[in-house]
């Protein structure tokens, strides 16, 4: 943010070009793959596997959800250290945000779309799509970029045609300090984003939308004299034992807080529940029917931990049909019920991970049976 402001001020009157480069990434799974078939071939345990893997490409590397948005930040910095400088240094801006890059460029159209070719050109999977300024204004993030009538740069708070204006409502049943906090929130980022120019518009806009939304004059006076005052917050002394957690109720709250605080408890108030809170979730559970890393309890207090690809509730049938026929070999739940006579309770079973992908569910699967330590599984078998 600071970066960009000061950027704002530099004059602009041989700039042809603002424009936002976004950068796509997509991993192909084919790379995860092959790197996961390189640690295996060299003896490195799954669990260490998953452990390096996480490293370098995330979290969720081995999560089905894993798209661009996870990897590509990740990557985005390192991207830009290796191809942004060169044009820097030619007096070209970049300002980047996670995977978007605002660019300011003086060398005109042509050149932008050499050097975006040149970017797309390193890598097939690595791709930067561009949006350029329409009417001398470009909104980046929530900030909108202008070009002044001086060749200097303005900046304000940006918002989507299609915005509401529609925060929590003054009269809501909440704490009144987490109705303080919207309004303190939003006098934040217009005084960090708006230029001299757009604050006065900026505030009265603001003070409109808290009138909409139901907050007092009163109120909306109080927290704009916080915003703008430089006085630094009183900061606490009082010595807090300890934290109480208790729902909001209105003035008693209040009460309770008051004689919570003479004891050297601080208070919390949480909002209190919502109606959606105590409905039931709309999307049907499939229960067992899915692929995924499972737990199976035997009676003797031990489980097995197992893994499929189809759906858990075939792999479950075909224990249960392998301890009906007596093979042991086939399943290893079989073998320790045939063994010790203890009955299985196939009814308990629980989902541990629902995944699917041959490397995730054996990795997944490694990762339980470790952190287990109290079932049955065969030593040195994963599937
Ligand atoms: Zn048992």
């Amino acid at each position: 943010m600071a970066g960009l402001c000061e950027g704002g001020n530099e004059p602009s009157g041989s700039l042809k070009a603002i424009c936002k480069w976004t950068l796509l990434f997509q991993l192909p799974p084919c790379e995860v793959r092959s790197v996961i078939k390189f640690l295996n071939v060299q003896g490195i345990a799954p669990i260490e596997i998953d452990r390096q893997l996480c490293q370098v490409y995330g979290p969720n590397v081995m999560s089905k959800q894993m798209g661009r948005s996870d990897v590509g930040p990740r990557l985005a910095g390192i991207y830009a250290k290796v191809g942004l400088p060169a044009a820097g240094q030619s007096g070209a801006h970049f300002y980047r945000y996670v995977d978007d890059t605002l660019v300011v460029w003086p060398h005109g159209e042509e050149k932008l779309q050499e050097f975006q070719e040149y970017l797309n050109n390193i890598h097939p999977n690595i791709q930067f799509t561009k949006e350029v300024e329409k009417d001398g204004c470009f909104p980046f993030l929530d900030i909108l970029i202008s070009r002044k009538s001086d060749g200097t740069l303005g900046h304000r708070v940006y918002r989507k045609p299609t915005h509401t204006d529609l925060y929590l409502n003054g009269h809501s049943h909440h704490h009144p300090a987490q109705k303080r906090t919207v309004l303190s929130t939003l006098l934040h980022r217009a005084r960090g984003i708006s230029d001299k120019e757009s604050l006065p518009s900026e505030i009265c806009h603001l003070r409109k939308t808290f009138l909409q939304n139901n907050f007092g004059n009163r109120e909306i006076g109080l927290a704009l004299r916080r915003a703008f005052s430089d006085k630094p917050p009183a900061e606490e002394q009082e010595e807090t034992k300890g934290m109480a957690y208790i729902p909001f109720y209105g003035p008693i709250s209040g009460k309770i807080s008051r004689m919570l605080r003479k004891h050297g408890i601080k208070t919390i108030h949480k909002p209190p529940t919502k109606i959606q809170n105590l409905l039931r979730p709309v999307k049907d559970d499939l229960g067992l029917r899915t692929p995924g890393v499972y737990r199976i309890p035997c009676e003797c207090g031990k489980c097995y931990i197992g893994q499929t690809g189809r759906t858990i509730m075939e792999r479950c049938k075909e224990h249960q049909r392998s301890i009906r026929l007596y093979y042991p070999d086939k399943s290893a739940v079989a073998q320790h019920s045939l063994e010790t006579g203890h009955k299985i309770d196939f009814s308990a079973t629980t989902i541990l991970d629902k995944t699917s992908g041959y490397w995730d569910l054996v990795i997944k699967e490694a990762i339980e049976i470790q952190l287990d330590g109290n079932n049955f599984n065969r030593d040195g078998v994963y599937s």
